[in-house]
């Protein structure tokens, strides 16, 4: 098995150094090589993707990624920006299907702007397709309006398509995910509205007359907005297009008020994926030390379970990690008081720590 890893920028490889460290102590049989990516490529190579670093991706079973990006590459013309090598990354690889967990620790409820009993035990999946949608459809432009409510002025548009087998496999990856989990899928449209989306209804639902087994509740954009505030716990997986994917993953992931905390999935239809955190690079607080490293780790952990078939590893990462919680070790961003504050290292290393059954007196002691 081979995983590229792929640090990126700012904060991206203080955390891919750590989850790094987590993976090789697990003994397992994979190599790991190292690409430079986003504005480290573009340093280096003049390119955000290096044909080099896309060849190591795309024969790689598995990419770790960090994060791409600061606001000094602002001023770059658009392809040349780092953020274009993660669309490049989707694209070129087919990563269709992104997964986007939520989940508060009950050491973290504090850290949700909601009431603790709203969020915890939060456990939930939101999943987006990722290369379709009014984002990729064509055409799409500005031009001059010749209908519309302003004839001959000047107008943007464009355009929301999905195909049939589009939804069809982000459709069964769903009820495939909800298989392992608690057997619910939440289907989230605009089918009042949109063609697209009734169109997306009906595609959904003959779907999932294949998966008897599993639940399906069909729920407007709006509403699950709402429902996603008002009762989270309520969902289980969560599976909608592009768009809506994009906002109500944000949405979700802000619930448990901990970004430094959440990883995620990209995955093609050989289950080939791409792992990174869902938080940027950070460089407000890079260089520092202070970043929290668990949303990578977590990313990691994904990375087992979902290209490398490695569950029980996954399942060691997830269970070191609650114990570092339950140990009271807190970075910086989920820092409460009665815990104890520790770098990014430190984090990394009690990871360590707690899947090699070592001590970690000095980080411990209060
Ligand atoms: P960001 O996620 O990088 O940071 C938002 C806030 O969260 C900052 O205050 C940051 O310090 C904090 N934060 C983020 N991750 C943290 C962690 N692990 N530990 C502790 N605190 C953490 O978002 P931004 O500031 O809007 O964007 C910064 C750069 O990242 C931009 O160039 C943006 O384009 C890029 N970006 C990249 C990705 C990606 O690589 N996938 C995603 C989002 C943003």
């Amino acid at each position: 098995m081979k995983i590229a890893i792929l640090p990126g920028d700012g904060i991206g490889t203080e955390i891919v150094a750590e989850a790094v460290k987590v993976l090789k102590v697990l003994d397992l049989p994979f190599e790991m090589e190292t690409a430079p990516v986003g504005g480290a490529a573009y340093e280096a190579a003049g390119h955000p993707l290096p044909d080099s670093t896309l060849a190591l991706a795309k024969a790689a079973d598995a990419v770790l990624f960090g994060a791409v990006g600061d606001w000094k590459y602002d001023t770059l013309e658009r392809r040349l920006r780092p953020e274009q090598a993660i669309l490049g990354l989707r694209k070129e690889l087919g990563l269709f299907a992104n997964f986007r967990p939520a989940i508060c620790y009950p050491e973290l409820t504090h850290a949700s702007s909601l009431k603790p009993e709203l969020v915890a035990g939060l456990d939930i999946l939101i999943i987006r397709e990722l290369t379709g949608d009014i984002y990729f459809g064509q055409p799409r432009g500005r031009r001059t309006a010749v209908d519309g409510h302003f004839p001959g002025s000047e107008e943007a548009f464009d355009t929301m398509r999905y195909s049939r087998p589009e939804i069809e496999r982000i459709a069964h990856v769903a009820f495939q995910a909800a298989r392992k989990r608690n057997r619910k899928v939440t289907s989230v449209d605009k089918a009042n509205v949109l063609e697209t989306f009734q169109f997306w209804k009906d595609v959904v639902t003959e779907v999932h007359a294949q998966y008897p087994d599993v639940e399906l509740e069909h729920m407007y954009v709006d509403n699950a907005a709402m429902q996603l505030v008002k009762a989270p716990k309520k969902f289980d997986v969560v599976v909608t297009g592009n768009m809506f994917g994009d906002i109500l993953s944000d949405e979700a992931a802000m619930l448990t008020g901990s970004i430094g905390m959440l990883p995620s999935a990209s995955l093609n239809a050989a289950n080939q994926g791409l792992y990174e955190p869902s938080h940027g690079s950070a460089p407000d607080i890079a260089g520092k030390g202070i970043a929290n490293p668990l949303a990578t780790i977590l990313s990691a952990a994904m990375m087992l379970k979902f290209s490398l078939n490695q569950p029980e590893a996954a399942a060691r990462i997830e269970a070191a990690v609650q114990s570092v919680l339950s140990q009271g070790l807190r970075t910086a961003d989920i820092y409460s008081e009665g815990t104890r504050k520790v770098s990014t290292r430190e984090m990394g290393d009690a990871v360590v720590a707690a899947l090699t059954g070592a001590t970690m007196t000095k980080t411990i002691k209060g």
